[in-house]
């Protein structure tokens, strides 16, 4: 089954919002805790930070191997992130999920999320936005993996970021992040657990 054809299917997720919103906790928060969301791992050219593992996090690639994965069609939305790195999603391990029946979920940016919405309009498209501001701009400096002009970048991305909120089907305010990634687990039609 080819992705870009299952029309009104629902079980294609795309969780994506502004730099520094929390995505990447949300998702890692569900790939601890919800066994039952099939969580896409992306490929990228972004060297391998300490603790992340090539297959888990995500598949570490060379710029050449990149290259030939675009070359031959493998992915599904692919996009150059903060100017930088590239990023994507590959195309035969979410069709392969969708076709077992699993509750997919890419956690990707917002160029790759308008990519998925071109080539499946049915998914369902989650906003994750910040509390507010200077909540995320908070974060983005608190983080501290990034240089000062990285992060200076990350917040321009993330100036233009937040317009797109009324391009997704849904927001969820990650005030909490287990609270952000239950209601992100409602929404996907699966139980959370109880608190
Ligand atoms: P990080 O380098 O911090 O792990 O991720 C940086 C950004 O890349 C995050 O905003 C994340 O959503 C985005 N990203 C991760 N995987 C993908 C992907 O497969 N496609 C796209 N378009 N963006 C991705």
């Amino acid at each position: 089954m080819d992705v870009a054809t299952t029309a009104g299917f629902h079980g294609l997720t795309v969780l994506a919002g502004p730099t520094a919103v929390g995505k990447g906790t949300v998702s890692t928060y569900i790939r601890d805790n919800y066994p039952q969301v099939w969580l896409s791992v992306s490929a990228t050219t972004r060297p391998a930070r300490p603790g992340e593992q090539d297959g888990i996090h995500y598949f570490f690639k060379t710029a050449d191997e990149f290259d030939q994965l675009v070359e031959d069609g493998d992915f599904l939305e692919w996009a150059v992130v903060h100017g930088k790195n590239r990023y994507g999603t590959l195309r035969s391990t979410v069709d392969a999920a969708i076709a077992d029946g699993k509750s997919v979920l890419l956690e990707i940016d917002l160029q790759g999320a308008r990519q998925v919405k071109a080539a499946v309009p049915d998914a369902r498209f989650v906003f994750l936005a910040p509390p507010s501001w200077d909540e995320m701009v908070r974060r983005l400096v608190g983080r501290g993996t990034e240089t000062p002009e990285e992060q200076q970048q990350r917040l321009e991305t993330a100036k233009l970021e937040l317009a797109a909120e009324k391009e997704f089907d849904h927001t969820i305010v990650n005030d909490d992040v287990q609270r952000a990634a239950d209601e992100l687990v409602s929404l996907m039609g699966l139980t959370p657990h109880a608190r």
